[in-house]
């Protein structure tokens, strides 16, 4: 996939060394797409997570594929095609697939998803499923920027003390990523935004960049949770840094965890590769505090300010994790949990 020049230029401010040593735009591509901090139910993951897509590209997931089917060649297509279309592995990629998603890209509204709720609420734990059903991209800010951390560049260094410490990273950085992002072509049929926005600076600079195509965020999906349960949640997370699986030592500990000993660095593994898992530098007692005081005050009045449109959709998230995946689907249905 060729990137838009802005795209890279933002890219090249994230990660200058990719980019000085004239990294092709798809090698960029894959790097963004090659890390992360949650993997999707696939088990692939990125820094910038992308829906399971069909061969075709077509704009992958479920309901994209059964959509399509709907707009007019399901009826007498073949069987592999219509595993194409519904994004089954292995399915041969059909030119109708791409022309219909071509239609859908121009002709429907994408399908703007937010994921809202405070640190530790389970926003990443339940994207994959979130993903997958829509076929949408995930793009989650606090992965793009400890990717840009990682790779040791001047945005991630600036970022990096305040990201420690619980803060919130300035709002032109933020915004200058996700404008690009949202311009690839993975995006065309909408994407589900994790982290972004965190102020009314950033929801209105959102509103800004769709409303110039007509469009506008179609859904929140808000997950609330009482404060007291999430310092548990917080410090008792491990991540797999370079897939960016998430556990947790009680909740959802890996295999390797001998729960006589508890959590220790030697037996905290991921579950796939078998590599050792780690706990974020801001997932302290004492950063959260200072997350959840950012939370309260610059976050929430986002939840106000969209509530009018009637997009607003609350789920309990203080519940165990297979409950909350039952309401998020229902959060996800047109009507669901509206507030
Ligand atoms: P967020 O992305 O909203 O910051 P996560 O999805 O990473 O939060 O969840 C934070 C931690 O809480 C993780 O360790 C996860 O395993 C755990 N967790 C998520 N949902 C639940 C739940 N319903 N019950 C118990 N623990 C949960
Ligand atoms: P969590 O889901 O645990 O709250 P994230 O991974 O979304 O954490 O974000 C980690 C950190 O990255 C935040 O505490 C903040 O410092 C920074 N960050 C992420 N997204 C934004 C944003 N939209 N605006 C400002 N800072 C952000």
């Amino acid at each position: 996939m060729i990137l838009p020049s802005s795209s890279v230029t933002t890219l090249a401010r994230l990660i200058p060394s990719f980019v000085s040593k004239k990294t092709s735009t798809s090698a960029i591509h894959r790097l963004l797409h090659s890390s992360s901090k949650r993997s999707n139910a696939n088990g692939s993951s990125g820094a910038v997570k992308t829906a399971p897509t069909p061969p075709s590209g077509s704009g992958g997931g479920v309901l994209t594929g059964i959509l399509a089917a709907g707009a007019g060649f399901a009826v007498g297509s073949n069987i592999e095609e219509i595993k194409g279309v519904i994004g089954i592995k292995g399915a041969n990629a059909s030119p109708k697939v791409d022309e219909t998603s071509e239609l859908f890209a121009k002709y429907f509204p994408r399908n703007i998803v937010l994921l809202f709720g405070p640190p530790g609420a389970g926003k990443g734990t339940h994207a994959p499923l979130i993903v997958e059903t829509l076929g949408l991209p995930q793009l989650s800010t606090g992965d793009m920027l400890r990717a840009a951390v990682g790779a040791g560049t001047d945005v991630g260094k600036r970022a990096e003390a305040v990201m420690k410490a619980g803060g919130l990273v300035s709002d032109d950085i933020v915004i200058g990523i996700i404008k690009d992002r949202i311009t690839e072509k993975d995006c065309r049929h909408g994407f589900i935004l994790d982290g972004f926005p965190r102020t009314l600076a950033q929801t209105r600079a959102l509103d800004k960049m769709l409303v110039e195509e007509g469009a506008s965020v179609t859904s929140v999906i808000d997950f609330s949770i009482p404060d007291k349960v999430l310092e548990e949640r917080i410090t008792g997370r491990w991540i797999h840094k370079s897939s960016g699986r998430s556990y947790h030592a009680k909740f959802a500990p890996p295999k390797s965890m001998d729960a006589s000993k508890g959590p220790l660095p030697e037996n905290m593994k991921d579950d796939e590769t078998d590599e050792p898992l780690i706990q974020r530098p801001d997932d302290t007692a004492q950063a959260l505090g200072k997350r959840l005081r950012g939370y309260h005050k610059e976050t929430v009045p986002i939840l106000k300010h969209y509530i009018p449109n009637g997009v607003v959709k609350t789920v309990n998230a203080n519940q165990k994790m297979d409950i909350v995946s039952a309401e998020v689907m229902t959060a996800l249905s047109r009507a669901g949990g509206k507030k």
